[in-house]
């Protein structure tokens, strides 16, 4: 089984509703890499049955042409976290004892 290319693990991506150009419902959202073409590699449809309308861009209502909408630019950061990040922060101070603080008094 070949791992899916995915591409860059962190960088730009816009994300968007998926709007219709006739009624203007936004039937689902979608997000991809920033990239001359728009080819969006996460959709998320707000109604299950209205997937295969969105796969084929129309609207479920009115079967006008969606469009990508109020489109803002996302930064994602994919990279699973190195060891480096997954160990416990060096230089933490250790939990105080009050015991400890008696026995260093005396
Ligand atoms: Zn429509």
């Amino acid at each position: 089984m070949h791992a899916p290319t995915t591409g860059p693990l962190s960088g730009w991506e816009v994300r968007g509703d998926l709007a219709c150009l006739l009624c203007s419902r936004a039937v689902a959202s979608a997000q991809g890499p920033r990239d001359r073409k728009f080819v969006p590699t996460q959709v998320k449809v707000r109604n299950p049955e209205h997937t295969q309308a969105v796969r084929e861009m129309r609207c479920p209502y009115c079967t006008g042409r969606l469009w990508l909408q109020d489109t803002e630019e996302i930064y994602v950061d994919r990279r699973p976290l190195t060891a480096e990040e997954l160990r416990p922060r060096r230089g933490r101070p250790p939990k105080k004892r009050p015991e400890q603080d008696l026995a260093a008094a005396s």
